[in-house]
């Protein structure tokens, strides 16, 4: 049994008196310590050492087991605990389904009637005058009532109580189902005959062998949702089920509302913005098979199907793959093993695959768009010499079109204000970064931790009230467009700080004019045929961070975002704003190479040793005081031995704590994996090193 917990140091599994009927995977509640616990059977023993103790109690259903073996994995592939990983997978112990009453018609007892088995419901209750079986008249009231049932009694529940003293009516709790809505947004059509490219992506996929992966590399627009709904239907016709993996869920309502318009209840859904009954209810579904494919972000990996038969990572790409708390996993990864485990598919597709993807699984293409339209023209801008933040080429075309997607990866006002006359920089108490301005909220933020504070009237060291913005964000962007753009077009922004980003998108998507602005979101595979303009501003932004990413990210963000434009007759197209116009990334975009581009990264990596020719794992050393942070770090760097690293180096400040940390790029990921854990464990143990909290990270992002 291992208890779901989330301390390092306890380390299970403990032995429990089994239940009957244990089985692995089997949820229960045990006594640990002077708490109760939840826990999961992880094996079953003849006897044990121990003195045994019997579970409070057994939750029903149990976890396949086929997501134990899962849980070691992962904790094992991620340098973290069972129970951590275990945590992630199981249900949360506290929900229980909901129940509401229901009312069904009793058939009255009469001399003829069948007294063997229970008759089916029918209209029997009540007699041709009205007379029923309770004696006395039923007022019309009370017989539309019974006509209406079976159903959930609601807001009738006192007269159907009435009703049931009479001996006509049965009362009793029902479980309810409490279903999340789908959202539909954008283009909406019926299932259409596939391409003759999409049909060979379907074959391609049928005769893919069990537990092997495959990468559906279609440029946008060429319709690679409609070969995974194809393939979903295949293996529901094998009697297997299916997981469809998504970026975050509110940013692609299309593709949910996709498969729920073609699967209907067939679909369940489980992401996290779900209410905790919701997601309950939903896993329930998917553990007694009355749904058989699971759609959903990252998480959804772990949906609870024994018999699954195929896993779609849709926009492979996307870096919300990459679960950012401990177990530090990637769904990618972890769909990967789950394949092999359970025999299924895997189908990753991307207009934009990864390098990784690209090099290690076989590749089937989807070279055209579905409506037969070339890919939209791209004009890479410079900006070199521009003089204000718009260039006036992209001014003008913004006036010009219909309908456009701007995209601008900063959101808020402006990115930093600063003291006209001392030049002081407005900082966040716990990170070392600036504040950005938020003004329709009248605060400044940061965006690391949430710390907040009022817009500054004047300078609080040298009492000046002329305080500079500089930069442009999303807000500000918006306001400027406002300030030009003809009466007729509606401005609509998305980021992270707008709260319902489905609403934007369909709000967008039926306006007839109108400017998308926002942070990558816009990118996020969203289908507008009546797009006629995509527009990247500071298309080098990401090529500015210091990663080895930075290439990967610049190219398919202006991949993905050209992509947008340009799905109708009336075509379109796509301008990019840079200050590095050569750079390899975006000169790769616009010409809407894929390969090469990934034949060019790919050999720098190669020289540089970057994965995949090498697998990086990062450990984060923190503490309140950079001297114990870098302490920590050293010790772990000095316990890797042989094992090649860089490092201890020193990270900003972040949350108030300080941090350094210590990177493995290593040949060997298995002996890697094994001798970070190793090392952190012995440094964790050691008392000079308390103040320190350790993170490991296994293929950083
Ligand atoms: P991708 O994900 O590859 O960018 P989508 O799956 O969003 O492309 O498909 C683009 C559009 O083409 C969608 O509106 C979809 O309904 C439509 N589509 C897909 N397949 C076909 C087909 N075989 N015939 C006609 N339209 C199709
Ligand atoms: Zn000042
Ligand atoms: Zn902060």
């Amino acid at each position: 049994m291992e208890p779901i917990t989330t301390a390092r140091v306890l380390r299970g599994p403990f032995d429990y008196e089994a239940p009957e009927g244990a089985v692995v995977g089997m949820r229960l509640i045990v006594p640990f310590g002077r708490r109760d616990v939840p826990g999961v059977v992880t094996g079953l023993a003849r006897d044990s050492e121990h003195k045994l103790v019997a579970p409070r109690r057994v939750l029903h259903p149990p976890l396949p087991s086929e997501l134990v073996e899962l849980a070691f994995w992962l904790a094992d592939e991620y340098c973290s605990t069972p129970a951590r990983a275990l945590a992630l997978l199981a249900p949360h112990p506290g929900q229980r389904a909901k129940t509401a009453l229901w009312a069904e018609r009793v058939i009255p007892a009469s001399p003829n009637a069948v007294t063997e088995g229970r008759e089916p419901m029918s209209a029997q209750g009540v007699d041709a005058d009205g007379h029923s079986a309770g004696g006395g008249r039923l007022t019309g009231a009370q017989r539309v009532l019974l006509a209406s049932l079976p159903r959930f009694c609601g807001p009738d529940t006192a007269a159907l109580r009435r009703l049931e003293a009479r001996g006509l009516v049965r009362v009793g709790p029902r479980v309810v189902r409490r279903a999340p809505a789908h959202l539909s947004v954008g283009a909406e059509r019926p299932q259409p005959a596939p391409t003759a490219d999409q049909a060979a992506a379907v074959a391609a996929i049928a005769s893919t062998a069990p537990g092997e992966a495959l990468l559906l590399h279609g440029v946008t627009g060429s319709g690679k949702t409609e070969v995974y709904l194809r393939a979903a239907a295949d293996t529901l016709a094998r009697g297997r089920s299916v997981i469809v993996l998504v970026p975050e869920i509110g940013l692609t309502p299309q593709i949910v509302a996709r498969f729920a318009a073609r699967f209907g209840d067939t679909i369940a859904v489980l992401h996290s913005r779900l209410g905790a009954g919701e997601r309950h209810d939903e896993w329930l579904r998917l553990r007694r098979k009355e749904a058989r494919i699971c759609v959903g972000p990252r998480s959804a990996v772990f949906a609870p199907l024994d018999d699954l038969g195929l896993i779609v990572v849709d926009e492979e790409h996307d870096a919300s793959y990459k679960h950012e708390a401990d177990p530090r996993y990637d769904a990618r990864r972890v769909a990967a093993f789950r394949a092999r485990l359970a025999g299924a598919v895997l189908v990753a597709g991307s207009a934009t695959p990864r390098p990784e993807s690209f090099r290690g699984l076989r590749r089937v293409r989807l070279p055209r768009r579905v409506d037969g339209q070339g890919l939209p023209p791209v004009e890479v801008v410079d900006m070199r010499r521009a003089p204000r933040a718009l260039h006036p080429r992209v001014h003008e075309a913004l006036v010009g079109a219909r309908k456009a997607i701007v995209l601008l990866n900063r959101r808020g006002w402006s990115n930093f204000l600063t003291c006209r006359s001392c030049g002081r920089a407005w900082e966040c108490p716990n990170c070392d970064v600036t504040l950005v301005l938020h003004r329709a909220e009248g605060a400044v933020c940061c965006h690391h931790c949430g710390h907040r504070e009022r817009v500054p009237g004047s300078c609080p060291d040298c009492g000046s009230t002329s305080i500079a913005r500089h930069g442009t964000g999303t807000e500000r962007l918006v306001d400027d467009l406002l300030g030009f753009l003809p009466v007729r077009a509606e401005v609509f922004r998305l980021d992270a700080d707008v709260r319902h980003a489905a609403g934007v998108l369909q709000a967008f998507g039926s306006a007839p004019h109108g400017i998308l602005v926002g942070t990558q979101m816009v990118a996020k595979g969203h289908d507008f045929p009546d797009v006629d303009l995509a527009v990247v501003l500071d298309a080098d932004a990401t090529l500015r961070f210091p990663d080895f990413r930075a290439e990967e990210r610049t190219f398919a963000l202006v991949a993905q975002l050209a992509g947008r434009a340009g799905r109708s007759e009336a075509g379109g197209k796509v301008m990019v704003q840079t200050l590095v116009p050569g750079a390899e990334a975006i000169r790769f975009a616009a010409a809407h190479d894929a390969d090469g581009f990934l034949a060019a990264e790919l050999a720098r990596r190669e020289a540089l040793r970057y994965p995949p020719f090498s697998t990086l794992v990062r450990i984060v050393c923190s503490a309140g005081e950079a001297g114990p942070a870098h302490a920590a770090a050293q010790a772990v760097r000095d316990r890797l031995g042989a094992q090649p690293a860089l490092g201890p180096a020193a990270l900003f400040r972040l949350r108030g704590r300080e941090r350094a940390q210590v990177m493995v790029k290593a040949g060997d990921r298995r002996a890697a994996i094994d001798t970070v854990r190793a090392a952190v464990e012995a440094v964790s143990a050691e008392k000079i090193h308390r103040a320190a909290a350790f993170s490991v990270d296994v293929d950083p992002q």
